[in-house]
This record gives C-alpha cells, structure tokens and sequence, in this order.
C-alpha cells in the first residue's frame, strides 16, 4: 500500500519511520525540509508538497502542530485535498478540535475521498517504540483500510464513531494530563519549600495509589528543575488546554482546576518556555 506522511516533528517523524520499516512504500513532506532527510536515507520519497505527497498515495497521514497547520497542509493549490484522488483516505493525527476535523471531513468528501481523524496519545519515546494509544473517528471504511498502517504505529487503537468524537476524547484525555502535571509541580515545589528529600517524596507517591507512569517519566526533571528536553513541548499543551476550555464554554460545562491551569501555561509560554518539554511549566510554579 502507498502510504504518505506529511509533518515530520517531534511525533511524525518517529511514526513515519515506523511505517517505514513496517515496509510500506512511503512518500513525505515537511515544512522545513531538512527533517525529511533521514527518512529519504532510509528510503522514503521526498515530494514537492504536500498536494504531491496525495497524488503518490492511497492513504495520507498527517501529524501537525496545530489546527491553523493542519488547514495550511489541507487547503490551497499545493494542499492535499488538491492532489486526493476520489477514494483515497486522509488520516489527520494531528490534535485539534472537532470543528476542524469536521471541517476537513466535509472537504475530503467533496473530493470524493475518505476521512478520518486520529489523534494520539503518547509522546516521543511511545511514537518510537510504536505504543501509541490511537483514538480514531470518522470514516469506517478508511478505519478498516488504515488499521495495518496505525497497528505499526500504536499499541491500542479505538474507534469513537463520528469525526468529532476522536477530537473531543483527545482534549478530555489532555487537560488530564495538564492538571497532573501541574499537581506534581505544586507538590514537588511544597516538599522542596519545606526542606523536605524530593527524591523521597517522589517515592512516597509513586508508593501508593498516586503512581502512574507521568510522574515517573517527569518527576525527577521536574525535582531537578534544570534542563527540560522535549518530548511534549509546552506550547502544545497550552494549544490543547485552550481547545479544552473552548469546548467545554461550547458544551456549558464549567472546568474550574483547566481555567487556571491555563493560565499557568500562558505565563510559561510569555517566559519563553514553548518549545520546552510541558514539564518547564513547573518553573513558573517553584
Ligand atoms: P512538532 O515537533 O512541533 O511538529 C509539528 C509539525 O507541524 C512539524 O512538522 C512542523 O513543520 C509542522 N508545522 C507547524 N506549523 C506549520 C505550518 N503552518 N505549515 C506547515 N507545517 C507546519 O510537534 P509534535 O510534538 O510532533 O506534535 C504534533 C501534533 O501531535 C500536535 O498536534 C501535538 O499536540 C500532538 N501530540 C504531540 C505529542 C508529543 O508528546 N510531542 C503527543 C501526543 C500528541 P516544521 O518542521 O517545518 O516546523
């Protein structure tokens, strides 16, 4: 099958490789081409845009940043709806909200093509080792068609039904993970405030029924309040809080602990800690 993978970030670039060595015949494209490369090395096509990258493919994928970079890849005379042959799939791992995925579901279907959204749970080290969690909405048929390609990308796979549905899960899924973290950062920043051992506190919670896999993977970066490398970078976490909100003022339910909770993360993206991993919001915290 001919796959094409277009967003070669943080996340893209490890799940591409995946469908790389899964033996998929692959096309790509980035923004900043420069990312491209060790996949063209490892035998991937390189395409002029991303509307070339839907002209060599049966199934696109996509992993942007944003919503507004999601519609850039989709819209306009080198986008991938311009190059969608009529029953070809687009598969949009990107988080968004579900107006943008429902946005794009009305385009592809104009096109005569087949859409699903697919957003991921996960970060860097989970892309690599391809033990993503895949919640995917949509179109069932491009589910079932897609599903070998997201099976060398995830561990588990979900499909929620209707385009939207993906989305929404996605957001309910992150304001989750922004709140805990922000918990850890409190509570690591009272135990240090309080001469307490960090490195025993961290034990202490990772003792009972608080520990989960988050705060081993960022409790000691968060106690050593030092260097903060990437997996999840912090302006993405504030993109998917403010989604959350928007959605929930759409919904009329009140999100009390997100509100301020993104107000933490603007303060740290106004430090200049966006393109920190998500756990730098701690800085503003200690
Ligand atoms: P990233 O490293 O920042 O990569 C973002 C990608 O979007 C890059 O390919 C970038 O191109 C492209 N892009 C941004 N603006 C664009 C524009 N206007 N036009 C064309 N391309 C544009 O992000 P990531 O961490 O891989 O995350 C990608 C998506 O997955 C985000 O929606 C994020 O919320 C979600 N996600 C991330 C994680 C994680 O742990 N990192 C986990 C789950 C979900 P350039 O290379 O040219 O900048």
């Amino acid at each position: 099958m001919s796959i094409g993978f277009i967003g070669l970030g943080i996340m893209g670039s490890a799940m591409a490789a995946n469908l790389l060595k899964a033996g998929f015949k692959l096309t790509v494209w980035n923004r900043s081409e420069d990312k491209c490369r060790p996949l063209a090395a490892a035998g991937a096509d390189l395409a002029r845009s991303p509307r070339a990258v839907a002209e060599a493919s049966e199934i696109v994928f996509a992993m942007m940043a944003t919503p507004e970079a999601a519609a850039a890849v989709r819209d306009g005379d080198s986008g991938i709806l311009a190059g969608l042959r009529p029953g070809a799939g687009y598969v949009d791992m990107s988080t968004v909200d579900a107006e943008t995925s429902q946005e794009s579901a009305r385009l592809v279907h104009q096109r005569g093509a087949l859409f699903l959204e697919a957003p991921v749970a996960g970060s860097r080290k989970p892309a690599e080792d391809a033990t993503l969690t895949i919640m995917a909405a949509g179109d069932r048929d491009l589910y079932d068609l897609s599903l070998p390609a997201m099976e060398k990308m995830g561990k588990k796979i979900f499909y929620l039904g209707n385009t939207g549905n993906a989305a929404r899960m996605k957001l309910a899924n992150n304001l989750v993970m922004g709140g805990m973290l922000t918990a850890l950062s409190e509570g690591v920043a009272l135990a240090a405030g309080s001469d307490l051992d960090i490195a025993q506190f961290l034990e202490v919670l990772d003792s009972g029924a608080l520990s989960n896999p988050m705060f081993r993977l960022k409790g000691e970066m968060i106690a050593r309040n030092g260097e903060f490398p990437t997996a999840f970078p912090l302006k993405h976490m504030q993109k998917d809080l403010r989604l959350a909100l928007r959605l929930a003022e759409a919904v009329g339910q009140p999100l009390f602990a997100t509100a301020i909770v993104n107000e933490l993360f603007k303060k740290a993206l106004a430090q200049g800690l966006g393109d920190a991993d998500f756990a730098a919001v701690s800085r503003v915290i200690r």
